[in-house]
């Protein structure tokens, strides 16, 4: 017979909530048994109802907080509790940094087994709301009205809403038109279930320095109705419009994208400018989130890579050329290496924008480009790493300490993955040397690392 479980479902407790998890869910315990609790606080006692039991955990609703933590605040957004795009706007900002530090460190203990290893304090920005210049807003249909918003949390279904306070104002008012000129001309809102439905996405991209503005329109098929109107209604509205481009997507998936592009109106691309970098970005292309984060989070990068001009240094994972373009400036040389094409010809594009001749842009995959470098007797002194969240092949890491550059700088934004890799990295000679954490996505539990690691000498026997 199975064992008794200290609290049952739907029973109310009352408990004390003692940590956050990484997704931002409060940590209470019943005799030992953790309850996972949405938007409770460290320290907070509160009643609870039991919504989930399995056999190590359970999950419980917030009923009543009873005593509230210092770091409380009432969140801001309307659908907050709802919308999925952020999950600590009920903690103070103060609070997020210190969760955000705490998270890093723990993640280095527990995976990488890098308990002394410096984690610093989350940088943070001075003022942590409208931040984002891209939004992806998926557009649907419920109850025969268009609806416009984001996904409630583990789901495809749209929160509709007219304002999200982590995107800028021109992407609230870019959102609400697009869906009122929709409702007036009979574009109907995508469903994913069905597949039934014209307009799936739109997407709205601000280059922060330029204050150019993009808006892609992803549909379904190639229809359009009433596009002049639509086009002409959207520039009237937006002075600071630079290009408004379509995007066709007639496959049953989750990916924003499909694979034909046009340009509706102005240029196919805006210009966005990082510490006197100019770049180009494509209406697919990556591009970091949060502007005034990435300046912070390159010159971190760039102080770790401490280069001194005479430097080879590889940048892989290098997307649009960012961080390569970054440390051109300071390197002898930089080789980038990236596996889409089109983000390639943009880097390239990129280096041309700047007069910068000292960075070349490869495309493939960096743990084949990599060791093909060395086999030309390509070295280099500095490697860069900006991998997705899934972190680095194990290839990769290999082919990289094969190369033997004095330094590694690793920028993350994924601390598990980054953990893993650093304990990786160790046991094949090199040691980090500090994590800097850094906020490009407040209000929610992500974060940004760099961290530098060292080679460490052989011993002399
Ligand atoms: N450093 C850039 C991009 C970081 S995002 C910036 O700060 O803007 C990570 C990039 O890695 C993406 O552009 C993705 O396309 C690329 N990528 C993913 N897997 C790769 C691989 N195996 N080899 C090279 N690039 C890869």
């Amino acid at each position: 017979m199975s064992k008794q479980l200290p609290v049952q479902k739907n029973e109310h407790v009352h408990v004390q909530f003692e940590d956050l998890t990484h997704d931002g869910a409060g940590v209470a315990k019943v005799d030992g048994y953790p309850l996972f609790v949405k938007q409770a606080l460290p320290g907070e006692v509160a009643l609870v109802k039991v919504i989930h039991t399995k056999k190590n955990f359970g999950f419980g609703r917030l009923i009543k907080v009873e005593k509230e933590s210092i770091h409380r605040v009432e969140a801001p957004c309307p659908v907050f509790n709802r919308c999925g795009g952020c999950q600590l706007q009920h903690l103070s900002y103060e609070g997020q940094l210190q969760y955000k530090q705490k998270q890093v460190q723990e993640v280095m203990a527990r995976i990488g087994g890098l308990n002394d290893l410096a984690v610093h304090p989350t940088l943070g920005m001075e003022d942590p709301w409208r931040y984002r210049n891209k939004s992806q807003v998926p557009i649907g249909e419920q109850s025969g009205k268009i609806v416009a918003g984001f996904y409630a949390e583990r789901s495809h279904d749209i929160v509709d809403t007219d304002e999200c306070l982590i995107q800028s104002e021109d992407a609230d008012r870019a959102m609400n038109l697009v869906k009122k000129m929709a409702e007036e001309y009979g574009l109907r809102g995508y469903d994913g279930k069905t597949h039934k439905g014209q307009l799936r996405h739109v997407v709205i991209r601000h280059a922060a320095a330029t204050d150019q503005l993009m808006i892609v329109l992803v549909t379904k098929n190639e229809s359009i109705p009433n596009k002049k109107h639509l086009i002409k209604r959207l520039r009237d509205t937006f002075p600071n419009l630079a290009s408004i481009v379509h995007n066709v997507n007639p496959k049953r998936t989750n990916v924003i994208f499909g694979e034909k592009t046009t340009t509706l109106w102005g240029e196919d691309v805006i210009y966005d400018e990082i510490s006197g970098i100019r770049f180009a970005i494509s209406p697919r292309s990556f591009y970091q989130v949060n502007p005034v984060q990435t300046k912070v989070l390159y010159e971190k990068a760039l102080e770790y890579a401490d280069l001194k001009g005479k430097e080879n240094v590889i940048d892989a994972y290098c997307g649009i050329g960012t961080i390569s373009l970054f440390l051109a400036k300071q390197a002898k040389h930089v080789y980038g290496v990236e596996i889409v094409p089109e983000a390639v010809d943009d880097a390239r594009q990129n280096a041309r924008l700047n007069g910068i001749e000292n960075a070349d842009f490869y495309v493939g995959e960096a743990e084949k480009v990599m060791p093909w470098w060395r086999a030309q007797g390509i070295e280099a002194d500095v490697i860069v790493v900006d991998p997705p969240r899934k972190g680095c092949d194990e290839s990769l890491l290999d082919t990289m300490t094969e190369m033997e550059p004095e330094k590694i700088v690793y920028v993350s934004c994924n601390p598990a993955t980054l953990a893993r890799d650093l304990k990786y990295l160790k046991e094949k000679g090199y040691e980090s040397k500090e994590v800097q954490p850094v906020d490009m996505f407040p209000q929610t539990t992500h974060v940004e690392c760099v961290t530098w690691l060292e080679k460490v000498p052989r011993e002399v026997t």
